[in-house]
């Protein structure tokens, strides 16, 4: 929403969107507090699955998807804390190039571990040059719904590789995996329809409660944490579906296991029965 009556450190917004949180309510120096503090879900939990890749010697390919995730989630936490175009740029473009890097990692599931860096070389500049043609074009043309409809149709492609992988896999873990981000995702991106269609009614709704609340009523807040813990299962997801194809083959006497917090996985021995 455009500043009330006050405007703050970084000036009149500059961003092809505002948001509909007020501007410059709780803080001179950050435009839409909620919408930026909600970015530590898409910061905190890639920094850990960096660690976790290390610790538990994941391949290390799958430091680029939880680095991606991590640039976007800098982006968006710029963005929202400036409203200045340049910030919107550098979170609406990694979105774009993550999930690129996501469809690329899916399709790579089934194939045994190479050392080459790019073992599939014509997906590969395939998605090199979808990310360069929307990249340029974006810059020229910075309509939102170009945007969107290049995000969305990386994400509906990266769902129907993961449902093809379970069918072809039928893994428990990686149905349990797929259920948990898809669901946290699309109602994560319920909430952000839904905080541009009701704003006004979301607006009325915060002038009649204390103003602690606030931050529960901001939507667009919500989208974020879900996005953020939806693509970070989703990341799990690939790492348990690659090690699901290659530990099969080797009759590997351990197996990836979900960690009851959520937020790992863990080689534990198998079990046979
Ligand atoms: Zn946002
Ligand atoms: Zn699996």
């Amino acid at each position: 929403m455009p500043p009330l009556e006050n405007d703050g450190y970084w000036g009149k917004p500059t961003s092809t969107i505002d948001w509909c949180e007020n501007n410059y309510e709780f803080s001179y120096y950050i435009a839409e507090m909620t919408n930026t503090v909600s970015n530590l879900m898409m910061i905190l939990p890639p920094i850990w699955g960096m660690i976790e890749v290390l610790n538990q010697k994941f391949e290390r390919k799958f430091i680029y998807c939880y680095f991606l995730l991590l640039v976007v989630g800098l982006g968006s936490w710029a963005f929202h804390m400036t409203l200045l175009y340049e910030m919107q740029l550098f979170d609406e473009l990694p979105m774009v190039w993550g999930t690129s890097v996501m469809v690329y990692c899916l399709t790579e599931v089934r194939k045994p571990q190479t050392t080459r860096p790019i073992s599939n070389v014509p997906l590969f500049f395939f998605l090199t040059s979808f990310c360069v043609f929307f990249t340029i074009l974006y810059l020229y043309w910075p309509q939102p719904v170009f945007q969107h409809t290049s995000y969305g149709i990386l994400v509906f492609a990266s769902f129907l590789l993961e449902i093809h992988l379970i069918r072809v896999k039928n893994c428990r873990i990686c149905r349990r995996l797929f259920i948990y981000s898809t669901s946290i995702y699309l109602f994560g991106f319920f909430l952000w329809n839904m905080d541009k269609v009701f704003c006004r009614n979301l607006n009325s709704l915060r002038s009649g409660i204390p103003k602690l609340l606030d931050p529960i009523t901001q939507l667009h807040g919500w989208w974020h944490m879900m996005a953020g813990y939806g693509t970070y299962l989703q990341v799990l997801f690939t790492i348990h579906a690659s090690y699901d194809f290659r530990y099969e083959k080797l009759n590997a006497p351990v197996n990836l296991q979900l960690r009851p917090s959520g937020f790992g996985l863990k080689w534990a021995k198998k079990v046979f029965s």
